[in-house]
C-alpha cells in the first residue's frame, strides 16, 4: 500500500511529505515527558491512525502519510499529551495475555495486579471447585485471569460502578468465560450470606491528596481514591470480608507499598491470621495476603 503524498504545513517547506519516519521521530518527541515509552506510543498511534500492524511502519518508513491519516494521528498525539492513557485512545490494555476492552468508567488494568492473579492462582489448586471473589472488578481483569486458568472455578466479580461491569461481562462474553457471575453493590452487600474460598482485591487506594493524582486524572476517581490515607476501602473490605470468607480461606489485597505496616495492624485487628506480603517486580510490597 502506498500512501498519497500530502504537502506538510507550517514551518515544513512546501512539496516536502510527511513520511512515515517524520511522523514518528515528531511524535516522539512530542510525548516525551508524558509518557515513559514516548516512542512505542508513537508508533502504536501512527499504526492505528492508518490501520496498519506496527511493523508496517519499520517496512516502509519512506511512505508518505495522507492527510486523514495525519489528522487522526494528530489528534491522538494531542489526548496523549494531555495526559490521557493510551489504553483509553485504543480502548484495549493487554492482561494475563488477553486483550480487554477498556474505557473511563474503568481503571487500566496495571501489570502489577498480573501478581495478585498470580498469587490467588497458587490457593487454587487445579482440580477443585472454589467458590472465588473478585471484589471491585472493574474491567474485570482479576476475575478473567482466574475464570481463564481455573475453568471449574466459579468467580463472582463485584463493582459499586454499573458502567464498569458493563465492560466487565462485555469482556466475559469475549473471551467466552462463563464461569464470572457479576453483581453490582457496594463491597460485601451484594454477596451478603455467602462464603468464599478466595477473595481477591485491587481496591482503591491512593491517598486523596496524592501527588500523582495529577498523573491519573483521567481514570475514575471512585477507583483510585480512598480517603486521607488511603485505606478507607482496605478498612471496609477487612472488616466486611470476615463474613463472607470460609475458615481457613485466603484474602488477597492490592496496596501502595507504603501501606504494609497499616494493613497488617487492619486486618491482625479484624482476626486475619498469617498476614504476609509479597514483593511486586520492582521489589515493592505490592500484595498482602491473609487467612481467615
Ligand atoms: N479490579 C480492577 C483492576 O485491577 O484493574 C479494577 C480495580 S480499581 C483500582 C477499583 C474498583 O473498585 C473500581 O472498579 C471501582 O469502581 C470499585 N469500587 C470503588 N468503590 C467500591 C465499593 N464501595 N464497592 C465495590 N466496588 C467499588
Ligand atoms: N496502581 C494505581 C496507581 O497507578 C492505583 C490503583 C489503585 O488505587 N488500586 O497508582
Amino acid at each position: 500500500m502506498k500512501f498519497a503524498a500530502i504537502v506538510r504545513e507550517g514551518p515544513t517547506p512546501l512539496n516536502e511529505f510527511l513520511k512515515i519516519a517524520t511522523a514518528l521521530a515528531d511524535g516522539t518527541k512530542q510525548l516525551r515527558g508524558v509518557s515513559d515509552s514516548p516512542r512505542l506510543d508513537a508508533e502504536l498511534l501512527l499504526a492505528r491512525a492508518l490501520d496498519v500492524p506496527r511493523t508496517y511502519l519499520f517496512a516502509h518508513p519512506e511512505d508518505a502519510l495522507d492527510p486523514v491519516a495525519v489528522e487522526r494521528f494528530c489528534s491522538s498525539l494531542e489526548q496523549r499529551s494531555d495526559g490521557l492513557p493510551l489504553a483509553y485512545i485504543s480502548g484495549e490494555k493487554e492482561f494475563w495475555s488477553m486483550t480487554l476492552i477498556v474505557n473511563q468508567d474503568t481503571l487500566v488494568p496495571r501489570p502489577e495486579t498480573e501478581l495478585l492473579v498470580d498469587k490467588a492462582l497458587q490457593h487454587i489448586p487445579k482440580d477443585r471447585k472454589l467458590a472465588i471473589l473478585d471484589l471491585g472488578t472493574g474491567c474485570g481483569a482479576i476475575a478473567l485471569a482466574i475464570a481463564k486458568e481455573r475453568p471449574h472455578c466459579i468467580i463472582t466479580a463485584t463493582d459499586v460502578s454499573d458502567a464498569a461491569l458493563a465492560v466487565a461481562r462485555e469482556n466475559a462474553n469475549r473471551h467466552a468465560l462463563p464461569n464470572i457471575e457479576f453483581l453490582c453493590g457496594d463491597w460485601i452487600a451484594p454477596v451478603t450470606g455467602r462464603t468464599f474460598d478466595i477473595i481477591a482485591s485491587n481496591p482503591p487506594y491512593v491517598p486523596e491528596a496524592d501527588p500523582d493524582l495529577e498523573r491519573l486524572k483521567h481514570e475514575p476517581q471512585m477507583a483510585l481514591l480512598s480517603g486521607e490515607d488511603g485505606l478507607d476501602a482496605i478498612r471496609r473490605i477487612s472488616g466486611e470480608a470476615k463474613s463472607v470468607i470460609r475458615q481457613g480461606g485466603t484474602l488477597l489485597i492490592e496496596h501502595g507499598d507504603s501501606q504494609t505496616v497499616e494493613i497488617t495492624g487492619i486486618l491482625s485487628a479484624d482476626g486475619w491470621s498469617e498476614v504476609s506480603h509479597m514483593n511486586d517486580l520492582a521489589g515493592k510490597l505490592r500484595v498482602t495476603i491473609a487467612t481467615g
